[in-house]
């Protein structure tokens, strides 16, 4: 999947009108964009004051199937001293890819072969959950790892689980991830006629994904 070298990281456009948390551009071309920065706008639900994180799920042709964001479980208070305090807020919070998957397994959605697009590189943990669930790849702009990932302090235990459960990994700006593959259009064989189904690498145009 090639990749659009033009497009920055959704993290460093920003405005002082958004205050750093949300930009979303006039327009989008390309698929993995446009989820990736539905993903932004569900981070803003986020009550981490420090890391608001958005993450969406999507199938293989291109419908959200899951949203989730960082936050306190449901039902629980978000009590401020806990989202203030960094080291008992690590302790408690659900992530926001956990969410995702948790919220589809709440109303009986299921994610084998799905992508999910994410605001920040997963951790161990939610890597283990990505791959449980059956999502196939992720797709984030993040340039770098969680620094406080508590059982993946090298960074080496969810790139090997990544790698060895085949889990598609594209993350351009992150120095250890490059563009893999080309775009390309996948024909999907339906029983007496053929139709193509646009990759979620590729362009919008002449497709309105409803
Ligand atoms: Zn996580």
């Amino acid at each position: 999947m090639s990749i659009a070298k033009s497009v920055p990281p959704v993290s460093e456009a920003s405005t002082p009108e958004t205050q750093g948390r949300i930009t979303i551009p006039d327009h989008v071309d390309r698929w993995d964009e446009y989820f990736l920065n539905m993903a932004k706008v569900v981070s803003i639900k986020s009550k981490d004051p420090k890391c608001p994180v958005g993450a969406v799920i999507v199938s293989d042709d291109n419908i959200v199937l899951s949203t989730g964001f960082n936050g306190l479980a449901r039902g629980v208070h978000d009590d401020e001293e806990i989202l203030l305090n960094a080291d008992e807020k690590l302790k408690v919070i659900c992530h926001a890819e956990h969410n995702a998957i948790m919220n589809a397994s709440r109303i009986g959605i299921a994610l084998q072969g799905a992508a999910i697009f994410v605001t920040k590189f997963p951790c161990l943990a939610c890597c283990n959950s990505i791959i449980q669930a059956g999502i196939t790849q992720i797709y984030t702009h993040d340039n770098e790892f969680w620094n406080d990932d508590p059982f993946d302090k090298d960074h080496s235990r969810k790139k090997r689980v990544l790698h060895e459960a085949h889990v598609k990994v594209d993350a351009p700006y992150h120095p250890e991830f490059k563009p893999t593959e080309q775009i390309v259009v996948r024909k999907k064989r339906v029983p007496g006629r053929e139709t193509n189904v646009p990759a979620r690498g590729a362009k919008l145009e002449g497709d309105s994904g409803a």
